[in-house]
């Protein structure tokens, strides 16, 4: 059971009204970060639920207590792939509602001079190429990190991509589908646009300094 291939430049912006009311919470500077880090935590979930709507499965046959009946199964196994180290939040959200799920972890730095993604670490389990590969990092800004980063996974094999991101800027979608326009974008909210430090405007902020406390 699977719908259509995505089409080519595909962009999702989720407006379930829970995903939505979290996002005004991260965006609000006087979050603190146990509270942000609750509501990163619940919308990369409800956002991985949207992402996977459409995941290949097939019918099983499962014995109840009562009788047999059938259900479904996933076909492929689940990587999470998130960009270190904000995309580690994202993990802790989907986790829980796919446990047996693989990590694949890449590192890449935003030099803050430059903005541009400085690869400094990866590491790939041996199923990426028939795996189900969900990239996360909560910020789309310049789009360099995530071009970046589905290079090295497309490298290692993976096929089936789809990216996920809590909020995006247009210059980041126009970036990233230029140079991976088969990889499904999925996100709350486009925003308005980046600032001369390649900051999203009207953003959340640093995730990864609001998520892990790095920040007064
Ligand atoms: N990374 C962030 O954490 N925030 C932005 O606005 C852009 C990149």
């Amino acid at each position: 059971m699977r719908s259509t291939p995505p089409p080519m430049n595909s962009l999702t912006v989720c407006t379930h009204p829970l995903i939505q009311a979290a996002l005004s919470r991260l965006r609000d500077h006087r979050t603190d970060c146990e509270e942000f880090r609750r509501h990163l935590r619940a919308m990369s979930m409800l956002l991985f639920v949207e992402a996977a709507r459409d995941l290949e499965t097939r019918t099983v046959e499962v014995t109840t207590p009562m009788e047999k009946t059938t259900g479904r199964k996933l076909v492929h196994p689940i990587v999470l792939v998130p960009i270190l180290r904000a995309g580690l939040g994202m993990v802790d959200g989907i986790w829980p509602v796919v446990p047996a799920a693989q990590l694949a972890h890449i590192g890449i730095y935003r030099d803050e001079e430059t903005a541009r993604p400085h690869p400094y670490y990866s590491k790939f389990g041996p199923d990426l190429n028939i795996a189900e590969v969900f990239l996360l990092d909560p910020m789309l800004a310049t789009g360099q990190s995530a071009v970046e980063a589905v290079n090295q996974l497309k490298a290692h094999g993976a096929s089936r991509l789809r990216f996920i991101c809590l909020v995006s800027a247009p210059e980041g979608i126009k970036t990233f589908h230029g140079t991976h326009p088969d990889v499904p974008v999925f996100t709350a909210t486009v925003d308005l646009r980046l600032n001369e430090h390649s900051y999203i405007v009207p953003g959340l902020g640093d995730a990864g300094d609001r998520y892990f406390g790095t920040v007064r």
